[in-house]
């Protein structure tokens, strides 16, 4: 097949394009940079440095490549960018997408897999509970607004244009060439720092001091998996949480992480951050579509080996 990677120099696309290319499928790229590397790209792909926002490109790109298959990953990733810039993060994230989907009808595009977001779109989940897909989907964020506005477009063009599509997910992603400069990479920043021996904070999920809020976190093995069997059409539906269901702390992954580095950094307490949600643990369904999931400590291990060997 033919495969198109939006934000293929970015964390996940990265990976998802590695897989593509070692299953023999041909791949092209699509990124402006703007938060991915250029050496994130694997050699073997076509590499178009471009933004999704430019239609003209966008077609162009489509109607010379004519890709079998695209996998979306390019996005603005920051909910405090959005939250400051709702215009900016629409723009890319609302009509940059628009931009894709009409070629993609334009141009007898198969199948479009989008990676969405479980962990802002679903809101708060309560203690004891994990988000499931049947609950109504409350974003605060503009950037979970942005995200849940092109799963509705999907339904759309699905109807409207018959364009196949699949809807990811994700939970907290983590994994080898997760940026630590981002905001949302939470196990990056301790690993480096950790690595470092300098010391990390834990902010407060409700006061200072407790043990912070709970996550999902899924090795990008997995997520690349779930993209993978999506783009061969083997999920058993057009939507799926990628995640583990199992609930993980802030001080849980602080302590985990110091223990794998072996590091002396102190591990302090920060305040309540501003828009953060306090727990957001996803359910990943029975049976599970991606069968057995890396296990937190194996993924973490990996994720510091790669850190340390790229310190
Ligand atoms: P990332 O920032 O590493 O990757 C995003 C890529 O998109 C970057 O390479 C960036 O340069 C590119 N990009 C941004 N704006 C663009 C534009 N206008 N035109 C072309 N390319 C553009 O982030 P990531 O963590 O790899 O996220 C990949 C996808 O997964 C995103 O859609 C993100 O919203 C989604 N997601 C990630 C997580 C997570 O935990 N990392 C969780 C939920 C959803």
């Amino acid at each position: 097949m033919k495969i198109m990677v939006t934000g293929g120099a970015g964390f996940i696309g990265s990976h998802i394009a590695d897989a593509c290319l070692a299953a023999g499928h041909a791949v092209l790229v699509l990124d402006d940079l703007s938060s991915g590397k250029r050496e994130n790209v694997p050699a073997a792909a076509t590499f178009v440095q471009g933004d999704l926002r430019d239609a003209q490109l966008v077609e162009r790109t489509l109607a010379e490549w004519k890709p079998d298959v695209i996998s979306h990953q390019g996005a603005q990733t920051s909910v405090s960018v959005s939250a400051r810039e709702p215009n900016r993060d629409a723009e890319i994230n609302i009509l940059g997408t628009l931009n894709l989907l009409n070629s993609a009808v334009a141009h007898k595009v198969a199948h479009l897999v989008f990676a969405s977001t479980g962990g802002a779109i679903y809101g708060e989940v309560p203690d004891g509970q994990l988000a499931a897909l049947d609950w109504l989907p409350k974003p605060i964020s503009p950037y979970a607004v942005s995200k849940f506005a092109v799963e509705n477009y999907l339904r759309s063009y699905r109807v409207a244009h018959n364009l196949r599509s699949t809807v990811l997910r994700y939970a907290n992603v983590y994994g080898p060439r997760q940026d630590p400069h981002g905001e949302a990479g939470v196990v990056a920043i301790f690993a480096r720092r950790l690595l470092a021996n300098e010391p990390i904070r834990v902010n407060a999920r409700v006061e200072q001091g407790d043990a912070g809020c709970v996550r999902d976190y899924v090795y990008v093995d997995d997520v690349v998996r779930a993209n993978m069997l999506a783009m061969q059409g083997a999920l058993p539906s057009d939507m799926i949480n990628v995640c583990t269901g199992v609930p993980c702390s802030t001080l849980e992954l602080a302590q985990s992480l110091r223990e794998l580095t072996g590091s002396s950094s102190e591990i302090g307490y920060g305040p309540c951050r501003e828009g953060d949600v306090q727990r957001s643990v996803l359910e990943v369904g029975d049976p599970s579509p991606l069968g057995e999931l890396v296990p937190l400590q194996e993924g973490l291990a990996k994720t510091v080996a790669w850190f340390k060997e790229n310190a």
